[in-house]
C-alpha cells in the first residue's frame, strides 16, 4: 500500500489516504495529481494505466474548521521556536522567558486578558528586562524579524506511519 498526501485546493496539507483511495478521488475528477510517484510506477485503472500518485490536490477548496490551540505558556516557545523574538537569540527552558506585547499592568488597566496569543512571546531575559513594562513602541525595542506577528499556531497535524517521500517535504512542516 502507497501513502497518498492530500492537499486542499490552497496546498495545505489535509490528510493521507491510501492509493486506493487516491485513485478514486482522481477517476471521480475530485482531485488532480500534483507530484507522481518518483519511482514512475503505474496502477491499473479501469482500461488504462496512470501514474501512481504522491501527492494529490483537491480540485475545490474544503473549509476545515480550525482548532483552536489551547495558550500555554509552553506553546508560545514552541510558536516563537525557542527564540527570542526582539534580538533573535536562541533560548533554552531555563533562559526562556514570556514577555507580554502590552505590559500585564496595561492589560489589567485596561480589562484586556494578558496571556493571549498575540499578546505573549518568547523573550530572553535581557530583552525582558530592557522592555520594562512599558508598551513596545514606547520601549523603542522591535521585533527582530520585522515581519512577525504573534499568532495564534495553526493545529492541524498530519499523522504519518511512514517515512515521509521527498516529494512531499514542500508541502508539509516537519
Ligand atoms: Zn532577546
Amino acid at each position: 500500500m502507497v501513502q497518498v498526501l492530500v492537499l486542499n485546493a490552497s496546498y495545505e496539507p489535509l490528510h493521507v489516504v491510501d492509493h486506493r483511495r487516491a485513485i478514486a478521488l482522481l477517476l471521480g475528477g475530485k482531485v488532480e495529481v500534483v507530484e507522481p510517484a518518483r519511482d514512475g510506477r503505474t496502477i491499473a485503472a479501469v482500461s488504462r494505466r496512470i501514474p501512481l500518485p504522491s501527492v494529490i490536490r483537491l480540485r475545490r477548496y474544503v473549509n476545515v474548521p480550525q482548532r483552536g490551540a489551547v495558550w500555554s505558556r509552553q506553546a508560545v516557545l514552541v510558536r516563537d521556536r525557542m527564540t527570542c523574538v526582539y534580538c533573535g537569540c536562541k533560548l533554552t527552558q531555563k533562559t526562556a522567558t514570556i514577555d507580554h506585547v502590552q505590559p500585564q499592568a496595561y492589560c489589567r488597566a485596561h480589562g484586556i486578558p494578558a496571556n493571549t496569543w498575540s499578546n505573549t512571546v518568547a523573550a530572553c531575559a535581557q530583552c525582558q528586562a530592557r522592555k520594562g513594562d512599558r508598551l513596545l513602541h514606547d520601549s523603542g525595542i522591535k521585533f527582530h524579524d520585522p515581519a512577525y506577528e504573534p499568532r495564534r499556531p495553526r493545529t492541524r497535524y498530519v499523522v504519518l506511519s511512514s517515512d515521509i517521500a521527498p516529494e512531499w517535504r514542500q508541502y508539509i512542516e516537519i
